[in-house]
């Protein structure tokens, strides 16, 4: 029997990838997809896959779906991944929502007690503890989608905790490495990555290092590491994806082309491997080359570092500040060097408090959203 995954977020990047996986997996079959807006790359999708249902957050736009499609049940609204997760019965949930926003469907498929492949960062950075607490509670797995999780994830399986010293997350240190001076960079220049093809925020959040930051935060919550033993080492050719530093002084490092794909079959298929992609040719890529991050620079990594280790509210504060401040430097209303500020201001204006409650964290992404809209417009008068 072939282990039945729901799509969330399919068409994104990853859903995308995902679905490319999936085609040529005799393993996995696709039972249903979500989107937000785009019904129409959805139905396209829906249709070649073969699956029974679908689901829209935008009402409108899953009404236009339906009318297309005949043999498909489209749901909607935000009840509506609900209702697809209920309907679908899958054995697994990708979840590939960008953003906050795929904090519900987190929370819905591990209450459910049904396996997560987990590609959306926000989940564990917002929802911290509260997730995992809920994965342990029900059972429910959470597998790492992000290549750097899946590196630590296959790393760390076989050595007892207390074998561990380290846990290494490289970064690619973004089309800006080497330079110190970023107050001119333009939007254009922020979505050019040289080594990861990915979606918008993501890649402004690579140029500024706060996506290693908030990769920092994820592992933290993973793997049940403190940030005193998670670091990051900058690595520019983005082959090797992780190293754990062992208590006798012996690292392991994971290699790989850097191919989403690899990731998202691992976490699709496991525990099983099956061939996606080449492996890489060291000879060819000659030489791997390792520096330390310039935290002065990149201010986002260490205002990410500081909110995990405050820990409760802060990082989701930090998260929706980031939100709002790279929407703002997209849209030509701030620039690049004032993401770190208005986030730094947010952080220090929002008294951390710890979650007790999903509501709790609901309740303190709007806030610091609107917060960080203040701050935004702040930065556009004095400038
Ligand atoms: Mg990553």
């Amino acid at each position: 029997m072939p282990k039945r995954v729901l799509i969330l977020g399919s068409t994104g990047s990853i859903g995308e990838q995902a679905l490319d996986v999936l085609a040529r997996s005799r393993e996995l079959r696709v039972v249903g997809l979500s989107a937000g807006t785009n019904w129409e790359r959805l139905a396209a999708q829906a249709t070649a896959a073969g699956v029974g249902f679908a689901a829209l957050r935008e009402p409108t736009a899953a009404a236009r779906a339906q009318a297309e499609l005949d043999s498909i049940r489209v749901l909607s609204g935000e009840q509506g991944v609900r209702e697809l997760i209920a309907a679908c019965e899958p054995d697994l949930v990708l979840n590939a929502i960008v953003g906050t926003a795929g904090l519900g469907p987190t929370i819905a498929t591990l209450s459910a007690g049904i396996d997560l492949a987990l590609a959306n960062k926000e989940s564990l950075v917002v929802g911290g503890d509260l997730v995992t607490i809920l994965a342990e509670a029900t059972g429910a797995r959470i597998l790492p989608v992000d290549s750097e999780h899946s590196a630590l994830f296959q790393l760390l399986a076989g050595h007892e905790p207390g074998a561990v010293d380290k846990l290494v997350l490289t970064a690619s240190g973004g089309p800006f490495r080497g330079r110190s001076d970023l107050s001119d960079v333009t939007p254009a220049e922020a979505l050019a990555h040289p080594t990861w093809d990915m979606g918008g925020r993501i890649t402004v959040d690579s140029a500024t290092l706060m996506n290693k930051g908030l990769e920092v935060i994820e592992a933290h919550h993973l793997f049940g590491v403190p940030y005193s033993r998670i670091d990051v080492v900058v690595h520019p050719q983005s082959i090797v994806h992780a190293l754990v530093e062992l208590a006798d002084g012996a690292s392991l490092a994971h290699l790989g082309t850097p191919d989403m794909r690899v990731p998202i079959s691992f976490a699709l298929h496991h525990p099983r491997r099956v061939d996606v992609a080449a492996p890489v040719n060291l000879a060819e890529v000659g030489e791997l080359n390792f520096e330390a991050p310039d935290f002065e620079t990149f201010r986002c990594l260490g205002l990410a570092r500081e909110a995990g280790a405050t820990g409760g509210s802060a990082p989701c504060v930090l998260n929706a500040a980031d939100e709002v401040a790279v929407e703002a430097f997209l849209g030509g209303r701030i620039p690049f060097t004032a993401i770190p500020v208005v986030i730094a201001e947010a952080l220090g204006t929002i008294e951390p408090q710890p979650f007790a409650h999903f509501e709790e964290v609901y309740e303190c992404d709007a806030r610091a959203r609107a917060l960080a809209a203040e701050l935004v417009e702040r930065q556009r008068a004095a400038a």
